[in-house]
């Protein structure tokens, strides 16, 4: 959280949640899950299943549930909610499901078909999975060179390693295969044994049961690292998998990391593939330049408390109105 909403937290309170449902929210989230997991934790934090559930019913309080399908049929009142999860991670099927089932709330998972079935990983899943991996192991002074090398990395220190490593652009993300060689880490390994993303079977069992599914991007890239074509390949390519594989008729999209930097040329190609399509941005309660933009705000941090983040939301929301930053601009 910024300064600002840091400052807006602290005088947040909870009660005043009565008073700001007047508009529709749409909290996203990653993972629910009670164990620390190599592949996340050293990117951020995230609610276990009894905070997951409580923030369910804080939200039926004060919220009506709508359906995905109510949104693409615009089909839905004033004070709703709609929860999302990003990144295909095998606990949306083993922990988020069975809990929206048992709470009767329904849900949209975005995911990265390249991750489907755990053949391969996400980059930032692997920088993060390193890390633990040195955490518990260890790194010599001739190991902590030799990945510095691989990279180009300046760093003589193991904490300017760690950082660097978690930044490495997209491009490079093949060079994390030398680092898995040094380390003697068997990635092929970690992914069969711990399965960190869904597989098609849980993705069909879940659409069966009147989920909703949508594209991430095919491989999770960040967009401005790629040109206008290659965005749109992978962000439309995402939503084919889904139809190919499932036979879905909608199509539903979100940005991976953030849609800060998305063109309106990329938005306008996108309502070009599909009219209906409904595109899901992450940068909180703003108004974005078309109504079938969706932006959503982050509702994951365990040590926040759910009423007092979202009422947050809302002041930050009067605050960017305040700014002239309540409506997105995009050129
Ligand atoms: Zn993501």
């Amino acid at each position: 959280m910024g300064l600002v909403k840091d400052i807006l937290y602290k005088a947040s309170k909870r009660s005043f949640l009565r008073k700001v449902n007047k508009q529709n929210v749409f909290p996203y989230y990653h993972i629910i899950e009670d164990h620390t997991l190599d592949h996340i934790k050293n990117l951020y934090s995230y609610k276990n299943k009894a905070q997951f559930s409580y923030d369910i019913d804080v939200l039926k309080q004060h919220y009506k549930p709508i359906t995905p399908q109510d949104l693409l049929s615009g089909n839905y009142g004033d004070n709703c909610f709609l929860l999302s999860f990003d990144d295909g991670l095998k606990e949306i099927y083993t922990n988020i499901y069975p809990i929206l089932k048992e709470k009767g709330v329904k849900g949209v998972f975005f995911i990265n078909p390249q991750f489907v079935d755990n053949k391969e990983g996400l980059y930032k899943h692997y920088a993060s999975i390193i890390l633990s991996h040195i955490d518990r192991e260890g790194l010599s002074k001739e190991q902590l060179e030799k990945v510095c090398s691989v990279f180009g990395f300046n760093c003589n220190t193991l904490e300017r390693f760690k950082l660097e490593l978690k930044g490495i652009p997209f491009s490079e993300r093949e060079k994390l295969q030398s680092v898995f060689e040094i380390l003697n880490l068997d990635i092929k390994d970690y992914l069969e044994k711990e399965e960190p993303y869904i597989t098609r079977s849980q993705i069909k069992e879940m659409i069966d049961d009147g989920f909703y599914f949508g594209g991430h991007t095919m491989s999770h890239p960040p967009l401005h690292q790629l040109s206008f074509e290659e965005q749109k390949n992978e962000i439309i390519a995402s939503m084919e998998w889904l139809k190919v594989h499932f036979g879905i008729d909608y199509s539903l999209f979100s940005f991976p990391f953030s849609d800060r930097s998305i063109s309106k040329k990329l938005i306008e190609a996108l309502f070009e593939y599909d009219s209906n399509i409904i595109i899901f941005g992450n940068s909180g309660l703003k108004q974005d330049i078309d109504d079938r933009i969706i932006q959503r705000f982050n509702l994951e941090k365990p040590d926040k408390q759910v009423e007092k983040q979202i009422v947050t939301e809302n002041l930050y929301k009067y605050y960017n109105k305040i700014i002239g930053k309540y409506k997105i601009n995009r050129s």
